[in-house]
């Protein structure tokens, strides 16, 4: 993929139905009918569900916390294997997707923020964005501390060998317990079904949402300059990127569930990979940040105290808004997201 021109304009742009990248993801959808011809079988339904579990993590874990906001540090071997994963989930390469995501960061719901809802609607901040010519580039200047890196080109440029791959393995494994185990009851085509298309699609969704539903359903702990929300169902099904006032609020840390009752798997999974020695550095939520929820949530319960709670709700985030909220943002988020969105200078990575 070329460094073409990237939109900075948050003007809905028609969906381009013929681009293959469309084509393909209507076909990802349609493919899940094919589960009529090849049944159903427990073994094929749990790989689906380890492969959705596995590319989640990657997703949260590497796309996000850690191309996207350099939330800890690991080696330059591992993330590629990171890297490798989250490509498997067809959301293109990991500089792409942390491209996106930082410019998110910088405009969250306001005009240039491609994957609002507020700017451009639900449906086309869920899964029309990226189905157009516009949003297709890769601004490499967003994310000159990975773009160095040939292996993420690599991934970047030919973003469908790795899920390829992925599912002709996943046809192996299906045919491989079809002749050796054929009481499990499952097939080659089988097991590629249920998981290339049906725990594509669902890691599609579930990512998406965090794009639509996160800044529309759920609770504002945090002040923040956009509309995000923490939101408990989210949280549970993304592996805790449901906490996403949390995020915005300070998106430099590793952990997005700030207390011990949010739940968030990708950090336990993280602090696991760090006992292996395997990652490094998880940067932790200061108790500054914590200390700035009781504050923004006292002005938060005033502000709602002044409309209904379903009004409040629904309520899209206006220049006005964004303005009587910068004051508070400007404390801790601010600087977290200048933190976390400044490029390195020299390379982090031991
Ligand atoms: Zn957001
Ligand atoms: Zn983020």
């Amino acid at each position: 993929m070329n460094n073409t021109s990237v939109s900075t304009s948050t003007a809905r742009t028609p969906l381009d139905w013929f681009r293959p990248g469309t084509i393909g993801f209507i076909g990802m959808h349609l493919g899940c009918f094919l589960v009529f011809w090849v049944g159903f079988s427990w073994v094929a339904l749990a790989v689906a569900a380890l492969y959705y579990a596995i590319r989640v993590f990657a997703l949260t874990g590497f796309y996000h916390r850690y191309f996207s906001h350099r939330a800890f540090r690991t080696s330059r071997w591992f993330q590629f294997v990171g890297a490798v994963l989250g490509s498997a989930a067809l959301q293109r390469g990991p500089l792409w997707w942390a491209a996106h995501h930082r410019r998110h960061h910088r405009l969250s719901d306001h005009e240039g923020d491609v994957h609002s809802p507020h700017q451009v609607g639900f449906w086309y901040s869920h899964m029309g964005w990226f189905l157009n010519k516009e949003n297709f580039a890769t601004d490499f200047k967003s994310v000159h501390d990975f773009a160095k890196y040939p292996e993420l080109r690599f991934l970047d440029k030919y973003d469908l060998v790795v899920p390829l791959a992925f599912g002709g393995l996943l046809f192996g494994l299906g045919a491989l317990l079809e002749a050796v185990a054929p009481n499990l009851g499952t097939t080659g085509w089988q097991m590629f079904v249920w998981g290339f298309f049906v725990s594509t699609v669902a890691v599609y969704h579930v990512t998406y949402t965090i794009n639509s539903l996160a800044h529309l359903i759920g609770r504002r702990r945090f002040a923040t300059k956009d509309d995000s929300r923490n939101n408990l169902v989210l949280a549970l099904l993304t592996g805790g990127e449901g906490w996403h006032n949390n995020h915005h609020h300070y998106p430099a840390s590793a952990r997005q569930g700030f207390y011990w009752w949010e739940i968030d798997t990708t950090y336990y999974a993280l602090v696991l990979l760090s006992w292996l020695g395997l990652v490094w550095d998880l940067k932790p939520v200061p108790a500054k940040v914590l200390a700035q929820a009781g504050r923004d949530e006292t002005d938060l319960q005033a502000e709602t105290g002044r409309l209904s709670p379903q009004v409040e709700h629904q309520r899209p985030v206006s220049q006005a808004d964004s303005h009587r909220h910068v004051p508070l943002v400007e404390s801790a988020s601010n600087r977290g997201l200048k933190a976390t969105l400044a490029a390195p200078s020299q390379n982090q990575l031991n």
